[in-house]
C-alpha cells in the first residue's frame, strides 16, 4: 500500500530497499556456494541439529538455575524437514526445528551452519534468553501493526478529516519497527552460539568454521536490511505526516 503512493519521500526508502535486495541476493549466492562444500565430518544438517540438541540437553541438566526445565524443553524439541529454500526456522510454539530440504539431508558446511543456527534459537528458547522472550511477546503486536499501519496511515493522509489516522498508523508501525530491531540481537546471538557449538563439538575444522561464519553472516545481513527498511519507512511516514500540518 505504501508503495502505491509515490512522491519524493519514496526516495527515503529506496536505498534501504536496494540494500535489502542485495542482502537477499547475497544470502542466496553464499548459501549456494557453500552448499557445494562438503564438511569433513560428513554429518547432515538434521544429524548435527539432533546431536547439538542432545549435547545442550546434557549440559543444561548440570546447570543450576533453570537446568532441569531447560533440559526438559530441549529434550522435547523435534527436528523435521520442510519444503522450500532458506525456509529453515525454529517454531517455539510447537517445539519443532524445521530444516529446509537442502539443509536437512545435506552434509555441506552451509547446511550444518544453518542447522546449528536454528539449534541456537531452540537453546535460546529453552534457557529463557531475554531477547527471545521480548521478541515472542512482540509478535502479536508487530503482526497487527504491520498489517494495519499502512492502510490507516494513507487513509489519514488522503482524507483531511481523518488526519488522526496518520498518528494511529505511525504508532502501529512503531511496533513493527521495534520488532525488526529486537530481532537483530536474537539472530546475532543464535549465530554466535552456532559457531561455538560447532567449534567446541568438533563438527568443523578451522577453515570450515570460517565458511560457516560467511553463510551465517550473509543471513544476518538480511535481518539488518529488514530493520533498515522498517526504520526508513517510519521516517518517511513521519515526513509525510508533518507535511500535512
Ligand atoms: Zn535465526
Amino acid at each position: 500500500m505504501g508503495l502505491l503512493y509515490f512522491d519524493w519521500t519514496m526516495w527515503l526508502v529506496v536505498p534501504a530497499f536496494v540494500f535489502a535486495l542485495w542482502a537477499q541476493y547475497r544470502v542466496k549466492s553464499t548459501f549456494a556456494r557453500y552448499s557445494r562444500v562438503r564438511s569433513a565430518a560428513g554429518l547432515t544438517g538434521a544429524e548435527v541439529a539432533r546431536r547439538l540438541l542432545q549435547q545442550a540437553e546434557v549440559s543444561a541438566q548440570t546447570a543450576r538455575a533453570t537446568g532441569r526445565q531447560a533440559a526438559a524443553a530441549l529434550g522435547a524439541v523435534t527436528v523435521e524437514m520442510i519444503p522450500g529454500q532458506l525456509s529453515d526456522h525454529y517454531d517455539p510454539s510447537a517445539n519443532v526445528l524445521r530444516l529446509s530440504e537442502p539443509v536437512y539431508g545435506s552434509d555441506s558446511v552451509a547446511a550444518i551452519g544453518v542447522a546449528a543456527h536454528e539449534t541456537g534459537h531452540a537453546i535460546q528458547q529453552a534457557t529463557g534468553y531475554g531477547g527471545m522472550v521480548v521478541r515472542a511477546a512482540l509478535v502479536p503486536m508487530a503482526q497487527f501493526g504491520s498489517t494495519l499501519a499502512m492502510p490507516l496511515f494513507f487513509i489519514g493522509l488522503i482524507f483531511s478529516g481523518l488526519k488522526i489516522m496518520m498518528d494511529v498508523g505511525i504508532l502501529l508501525y512503531c511496533a513493527a519497527v521495534v520488532f525488526t530491531i529486537v530481532t537483530l540481537p536474537v539472530e546475532f546471538n543464535a549465530s554466535r552460539r552456532a559457531l561455538v557449538l560447532l567449534r567446541d563439538g568438533g563438527y568443523v575444522s578451522g577453515e570450515e568454521l570460517e565458511d560457516v561464519r560467511r553463510v551465517l553472516g550473509a543471513a544476518a545481513m538480511t535481518y539488518v536490511a529488514a530493520a533498515a527498511v522498517a526504520v526508513f519507512t517510519l521516517i518517511r511516514l513521519l515526513v509525510l505526516r508533518n507535511s500535512r500540518d
